[in-house]
């Protein structure tokens, strides 16, 4: 699949409230960090400066369980490369 591995059973189903890419993820809290938009922490930060604010932009939408995360996974694959799909 495109989004989580085969045979995935529960995943969470997140969109960005920045830059509205919808995706899923094996991450299941309210928020995570968008994997689209989403800062990548700067590694040569001192030791002695704080740890940057990474916003959490994703939002949970839903909790997709059983066979419709491969369902989900499809059709959100196809809007990302292109595809025409219908909204279930
Ligand atoms: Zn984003």
């Amino acid at each position: 699949m495109y989004y989580v591995p085969d045979g995935t059973e529960i995943c969470g189903f997140y969109e960005c409230s920045e830059c509205g890419q919808r995706f899923l993820s094996l991450q299941m809290g309210p928020t995570m960090v968008c994997p689209y938009c989403g800062e990548t922490v700067d590694m040569e930060i001192g030791p002695d400066e704080e740890m940057p604010v990474v916003k959490e932009t994703a939002k949970l939408l839903e909790i997709v369980e059983g066979e419709n995360v491969e369902k989900m996974d499809v059709l959100l694959s196809l809007a990302v490369t292109g595809g025409n799909y219908e909204w279930i």
